[in-house]
């Protein structure tokens, strides 16, 4: 098939790549000219495990090509899929000026009966509006507007498209239907995962997967923090409920609170949504204020480690990324924690194996006078630090040298943002160590109170 993706993101790009990997002919469009001079040389401005391979065989075989104007890009498309951002704007609704501008643009340029697909996350009502659009502008051309939602995740955002656990296609159009069920067929080979809605049903359902991801953690993040008023490992609570069929493993671990491009901005927007319809959420209203409790946490707690008084102290933190395998820092928990070290007066050191150029570009200021330094390895950025924060989970911080830390820290003080270590371990390393809704052991304290 002929396809044109609009917009080359984290979601953009993997469609992109994805439907050219099973043999269609993709363009791609972005205007921000700089990521496609990248892409067009094969480098991807977004850092996602494989996705390079897959751009330069692709381009390489001639099925991918990028350009920067609509018009080349969508002049033979059999479908158009508009991959733009819809970013929380200032009240909290989900700003979809870059989607309807994509519809505005599109009509003089195709001459075609198109399907023109919103894989954004959109609120519900957007692919209705994109079509009133179209049917205004294209005269005597039928275009029919298809929602369908993407529930990748960055980090291992291939596997997920290429293996779906469903897909989901909003459109009552027979004739669209059948098209794009020939188009995701080579993704559901083993069993058909492609379900038929709604246009409204669609976009509502990507909402409600993410309210309902979100609450998970915030729940399990509330019950930490109820763990921690009775003295009772979190840890083992997890694996205990976890084991129930029902409940499940994941998205269950307690942590220093969930960001990303995704969750919170969509919250934030169905919270919008709800008020303009008159209506409350009072389990995501919670949900939201749960994960903002959660992500001022790590700064707390260092400062009834350290004291109120942080100015002139140097704290270490292990990862950047809102998670790991990503480059993306957009609503990291990291980003609360920096901010309130450099108001504070601290120092920071910081480590990310990927995400280090984007908080540098985020800090720029405090970068240039030194209050933020960004360092090459994990161990560098431990030297003369009062504390350690391990914020991104990532695998190369699994299994660490706890007496090489030790003996680069000036003070031993473990903050552990996502319960990736064993307290007890950790403390027989000779660290006082503190976990989200794990019991401190009264001897840590007095371990830092000779240290400092
Ligand atoms: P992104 O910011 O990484 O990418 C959006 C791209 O669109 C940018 O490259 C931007 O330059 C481009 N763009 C904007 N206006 C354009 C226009 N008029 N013409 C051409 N290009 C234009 O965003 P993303 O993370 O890929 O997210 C895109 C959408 O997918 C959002 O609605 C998001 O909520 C949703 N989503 C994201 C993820 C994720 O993990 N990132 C997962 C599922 C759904």
């Amino acid at each position: 098939m002929q396809i044109c993706v609009i917009g080359c993101g984290y979601v953009g790009l993997v469609t992109a790549v994805c439907f050219a990997e099973m043999g269609n002919r993709v363009t791609c469009v972005d205007s921000n000219a700089e990521r496609i001079a990248l892409l067009k040389r094969g480098i991807s401005p977004i850092f996602e495990p494989g996705i390079e391979a897959l751009l330069h065989s692709n381009i390489a075989s001639g099925r991918l090509t990028f350009g920067s104007t609509l018009a080349a890009a969508v002049k033979e498309a059999e479908i158009v899929f508009i991959a733009v951002g819809t970013p929380s704007a200032a009240d909290g609704a989900a700003d979809v000026t870059q989607i309807l501008a994509v519809a505005q643009a599109l009509p003089p340029h195709l001459s075609h009966p198109a399907i023109i697909v919103c894989k954004s996350t959109a609120p519900v009502g957007t692919a209705c509006r994109v079509q009133s659009i179209l049917d205004e502008r294209s005269a005597g051309v039928q275009h029919r507007v298809v929602s369908n939602p993407e529930f990748l995740k960055e980090g291992d955002a291939l596997n997920d498209f290429m293996r779906p656990d469903r897909i989901i296609i909003g459109t009552d159009d027979k004739g669209a239907q059948r098209v794009m069920h020939q188009l995701y067929e080579p993704f559901v080979r083993n069993h058909d995962r492609i379900m038929f809605m709604s246009r409204r049903a669609a976009e509502m359902t990507k909402y409600a997967a993410n309210a309902f991801l979100a609450t998970k953690i915030s729940f399990m993040n509330e019950m930490a923090a109820f763990c921690d008023e009775f003295a009772v490992d979190v840890e083992q609570v997890r694996k205990g409920i976890g084991a129930d069929q029902r409940i499940g493993h994941h998205f269950i671990y307690a942590g220093c609170g969930y960001g990303g491009s995704c969750f919170p901005k969509d919250i934030r927007a169905m919270l919008h949504m709800a008020d303009g319809q008159g209506t409350r959420m009072p389990i995501l209203e919670a949900v939201e204020a749960r994960n903002q409790t959660q992500k001022e946490w790590l700064f707390r707690s260092l400062q009834s480690s350290l004291g109120q008084d942080l100015r002139g102290l140097t704290v270490a933190i292990w990862g950047l990324a809102f998670k790991p395998g990503t480059d993306d820092i957009r609503d990291a928990p990291s980003r609360v924690l920096i901010e309130s070290l450099l108001a504070a007066g601290a120092r920071i050191q910081a480590f990310d194996p990927i995400a280090a150029d984007n908080i540098a570009r985020c800090y720029a200021m405090a970068v240039d006078n030194g209050q933020l330094k960004l360092g090459e390895e994990p161990y560098a950025v431990l030297n003369n630090a009062d504390a350690l924060v391990l914020v991104t989970e990532w695998k190369q911080f699994r299994q660490p040298d706890f007496a090489l830390m030790r003996s680069l820290m000036r003070r031993p003080l473990l903050l552990d943002g996502r319960n990736q270590y064993d307290p007890q371990m950790v403390e027989r390393a000779g660290f006082a160590y503190q976990g989200v809704g794990r019991p401190a052991i009264r001897t840590q304290l007095a371990v830092l109170r000779r240290a400092g």
